[in-house]
């Protein structure tokens, strides 16, 4: 495939995932574009995955949309249209939502793979434009849970409080229901030195992942059971004398009440609860309670779950209670998702926030950053829906009934999707900024084609905190404009002629000045300074200040600066197997794939290694069902039914099912989720739920 343009070579980063691997683009073989490896980049040191590798596959006219698209009438097909025609009727149909139903039924959706500055502008544009409350993002769907268990036990949410490179340095690493050998291989690297140095390894995982097989010790819970074997492993911490009395005197305050909650998870009843046997959890805390060292990862497996914020908080009491954290080569850390799950989480898309991690019902917050806006602080609305409220709400009494959304795919990606679906389609308008024709994107009224990784200039941050700059290497097609640009044209059509610079970096100046002060302190980080060393972590409140790589070494951001136990107890999941849905489904991502797969799908090589959905399942229960390898198999929950071919496998327990999630049509994975929402986090569900599981006969998946 050809790109349209001509590439200049330039540094750059991988559009996908939070490692954001270095990369050069340069000019390849008959105009079309090379990746090269970047081996300064300490981050990945050269080593990219097949996603990252084929990215420029999608910068080709042929996979992505290329000009505006308008439906004349619901149900009508989508036509091609000029900029000012879709940006007159964009302007138009939010007015009018406005003016007829107020500002609320006006919406955002944003993105976690948005750089920071259209994040930051998307916020500004919901506030100041619009005057709406509902903006929101898929973030939500990722990280949400680990984010407020880290502010409510830190006072400060950032994904890892250390870099990367610190892991291999430490003695015991528990990994909980992550996988990055499939979802991020360059970051294995870590792990490998992590045990050449002598390091162990524990995962925690219902399924053998291709990480599980390079663990000293893999703990296999039901899902939704980390709650409680962290709890289990507490217990034990407790009861063997491992705890580090020092350090929980003079850092930590809540430990009295942690200790009673874990008294209640003795070894037998964690060994019923979650499955794991009691000598394993015994082996577990010889390893990560015996280390001088230790730090707890967490990923989306304990995250997304109704009580996901409780049980990343039960993982970091163990660290505390152990004396790990807030020293070197120790702490809890967040394995973020998307490319920049962190950033986007950090300057104003989400429902509760404004710029640098501010609170937006913080008096003192609004004030400043209303002063960065020129508005005065009572015009900036409170805070609104979260996202799957604000999908659920959609067309109806009270909800959003004029939608703009970004980098964002939720017709596939939203847990219950069919039932988000109806709700995309109940809208009076929906806007979709998208660089393909994404599923989301089928079903809008206005279709506008924007800019990719390799066509602008952006910030994004890494799961490391460490923001890092991509630039432009090439033009995008003719048709297509940035976000940035959007949002201009959309605000003077609205009546704002100012505060929307199209330059990322004009953008990014206003950002720092936004985010001055707050925990996610960007003023001291300028364009230059990021390209000249690989990246700066945050909080950088000056431009002499060397960034912070490494948080809590001296104090806790909590106002005492002492870390604050969780001190939560074991409760089921939103839903657990019955007799009529009596197995477990979780979901997760696969080595070829990304998030929704709008963009990867259209990769010819990733398409051909990962080309549909499946259902991975135990031998001993294909047999109980009768379930041949490579049968079609209908998955059914009470929202929904997924057909895909059958995976027989070991690696999965038996009483629990699998699904990649990054497909649409029969086998989409989402139609079954739950959307039981943490009660803190807001996050949905994603990671079990009960299903009936059969053959579908003839049944077969797209
Ligand atoms: S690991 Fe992530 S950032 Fe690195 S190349 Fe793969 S998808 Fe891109």
């Amino acid at each position: 495939m050809t790109p349209t343009a001509a590439v200049a070579a330039t540094d750059t980063h991988c559009p996908y995932c939070s490692l954001q691997c270095g990369m050069r683009l340069a000019p390849g073989v008959d105009g079309s574009v090379e990746v090269l490896e970047r081996p300064d980049f300490p981050v990945n040191r050269g080593a990219l995955c097949g996603k990252g590798r084929s990215a420029p596959a999608l910068l080709a006219r042929d996979v992505r949309l290329t000009g505006p698209l308008l439906r004349d009438r619901p149900g009508g097909p989508l036509r091609s249209a000029g900029w000012p025609e879709a940006l007159d009727r964009v302007a138009a149909g939010l007015a009018r939502t406005r003016a007829e139903h107020g500002p609320d039924a006006v919406g955002v959706f944003g993105g976690g793979g948005l750089t920071n500055e259209k994040a930051y502008l998307l916020g500004k544009f919901a506030r100041v434009v619009l005057g709406t409350a509902n903006i929101d993002y898929n973030g939500r769907f990722c990280m949400s849970s680990a984010a407020a268990a880290h502010r409510r036990a830190f006072g400060l949410d950032r994904g890892l409080p250390f870099p990367l490179a610190d892991i291999p340095h430490t003695g015991c690493l528990i990994l909980v229901g992550g996988n990055p050998a499939e979802t991020m291989p360059p970051a294995v690297r870590y792990l490998r030195e992590l045990r050449e140095n002598g390091g162990r390894l524990i995962v925690v995982d219902p399924r053998r992942t291709r990480t599980a097989e390079l663990a000293d010790l893999h703990l296999q819970p039901r899902p939704g059971g980390d709650l409680a074997l962290a709890l289990g492993l507490l217990h034990l911490v407790i009861a063997e004398g491992l705890v580090d009395r020092e350090f929980i005197a003079r850092r930590t305050s809540g430990y009295e009440a942690a200790r009673e909650a874990a008294m209640a998870h003795w070894p037998d009843r964690v060994e019923r609860i979650t499955g794991v046997p009691a000598h394993r959890l015994r082996e577990a805390v010889g390893m990560f309670g015996g280390a001088a060292t230790g730090m707890v990862l967490t990923a989306r497996g304990p995250e997304q779950q109704s009580k996901g914020t409780d049980t990343v908080g039960a993982w970091i009491d163990l660290c505390l209670a152990t004396g790990k954290a807030g020293r070197p080569y120790s702490g809890y850390g967040c394995l973020t998702g998307q490319g920049n799950g962190q950033g986007g989480r950090e300057h104003g898309q989400k429902a509760d926030q404004l710029p640098g991690y501010r609170s937006i019902e913080d008096p003192a917050a609004r004030e400043h950053v209303a002063a960065v806006w020129g508005v005065p602080a009572e015009s900036i609305p409170g805070p609104g829906m979260s996202a799957y409220e604000l999908l659920d709400g959609l067309g109806r009494p009270g909800g959003v009934r004029a939608l703009l959304l970004a980098g964002s795919n939720p017709a596939v990606s939203a847990p219950n999707a069919g039932h988000v679906t109806e709700r995309l389609r109940a809208l009076d308008l929906l806007v979709v900024a998208d660089l393909v024709l994404s599923e989301t994107a089928r079903l809008a009224d206005v279709v506008l084609p924007v800019t990719q990784w390799a066509e602008e200039d952006g910030t994004t941050t890494n799961l490391e905190g460490r923001v890092i700059l991509r630039r432009r290497a090439l033009d995008p097609p003719e048709g297509v404009r940035s976000e940035l640009w959007v949002m201009r044209e959309l605000a003077s059509r609205l009546g704002v002629s100012t505060g929307f610079p199209v330059e990322a970096e004009q953008a990014f100046e206003e950002l720092r000045r936004a985010s001055a002060g707050g925990d996610a302190d960007y003023a001291g980080i300028g364009y230059d300074r990021i390209a000249a060393e690989d990246g700066v972590f945050w909080p950088c409140p000056t431009p002499d200040h060397p960034g912070t790589p490494r948080l809590f070494l001296d104090r806790f951001a909590t106002p005492d600066g002492r870390a604050r136990f969780a001190a939560v107890t074991h409760r089921p999941a939103g839903e657990e197997p019955d007799e009529a849905y009596p197995l477990y489904l979780t979901t997760g991502r696969v080595l070829a794939q990304y998030q929704s797969g709008a963009q990867t799908r259209r990769v010819a090589e990733l398409n051909a290694a990962a080309p549909g959905p499946y259902v991975e399942l135990h031998p001993r229960l294909a047999e109980r069902l009768g379930i041949a390898d490579g049968e079609p198999v209908a998955v059914t929950s009470r929202r929904g039914r997924a057909v895909a071919p059958a995976r027989v496998t070991g690696a999965i327990r038996p009483d629990t099912v699998f699904m990649p999630f990054h497909w649409a049509g029969a086998g989409r994975a989402n139609s079954l989720t739950n959307p039981a929402l943490d009660p803190v986090s807001r996050m949905p569900e994603f990671k079990l739920c009960a299903v009936r599981v059969e053959r579908a006969h003839q049944e077969v998946a797209p």
